[in-house]
């Protein structure tokens, strides 16, 4: 399994952290010890001084696809989850500056954590999608599906011309604006289309 994500999917949230709009996703990933699943608590890492949670809708694939065509790839997802794009901003910043890779401030143990997945057909059409996050439960990101510079269609239609994806893949599809640090102590909760999926503490 391995979790494929993308950066500045959202305007406003590439302004926030003042990032150009990309004119091609920008793609990383996690490994998949990245992955925290059914709400456990998160411990928070003692190599960073400022983690940030980023949520995101998830999606997870169904069956193997290459080179998929736009119109063909919601067949391939079988499952939609939100997820936390947990990154320590600190060491990203550093690696921006040194034009370094993100795996460390991205890929460290339990960055990834999932939500349960609901089936797609019972929620609305993927570029429909209603999201929120609150911290200790003050509101702090709104998302809408629709607002993504590359939809989740062009997203997987664009990975899969570089990376084979498999059955039990997941893919972050980016983060809305009102990213910011949390601390020893935050609950986290986030919500998709009125479901209630994320509720976990950092320890
Ligand atoms: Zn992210």
């Amino acid at each position: 399994m391995k979790i494929i994500c993308v950066g500045r999917n959202y305007r406003e949230h590439a302004a926030e952290l003042n990032n150009p709009v990309p004119a091609k996703p920008i793609i990383f990933m996690k490994p998949d010890t990245s992955l925290l699943r059914n709400n456990k608590d998160f411990y928070y890492p003692e190599f960073t001084q400022n983690l940030h949670y980023e949520c995101e809708i998830v999606v997870r694939i169904g069956r193997e696809g290459k080179y998929l065509q736009e119109e063909f790839v919601t067949s391939y997802i079988d499952g939609v989850a939100l997820g936390i794009d947990f990154t320590a901003r600190d060491i990203q910043d550093e690696c921006k500056a040194k034009s370094l890779p993100w795996t460390l401030a991205k890929g460290f143990n339990d960055a990834a954590p999932v939500s349960e997945f609901i089936a797609p057909e019972e929620l609305p059409p993927l570029d429909k999608l209603r999201f929120s996050c609150a911290i200790n439960g003050e509101p702090r990101q709104v998302g809408h599906s629709a607002d993504m510079i590359f939809p989740v269609n062009t997203l997987i239609a664009f990975i899969t011309r570089y990376i084979t994806v498999k059955k039990g893949d997941l893919i972050f599809t980016g983060t809305p604006a009102g990213v910011g640090a949390v601390h020893v102590n935050d609950r986290i909760t986030g919500e998709l289309e009125g479901h209630a999926l994320l509720d976990f503490s950092i320890r």
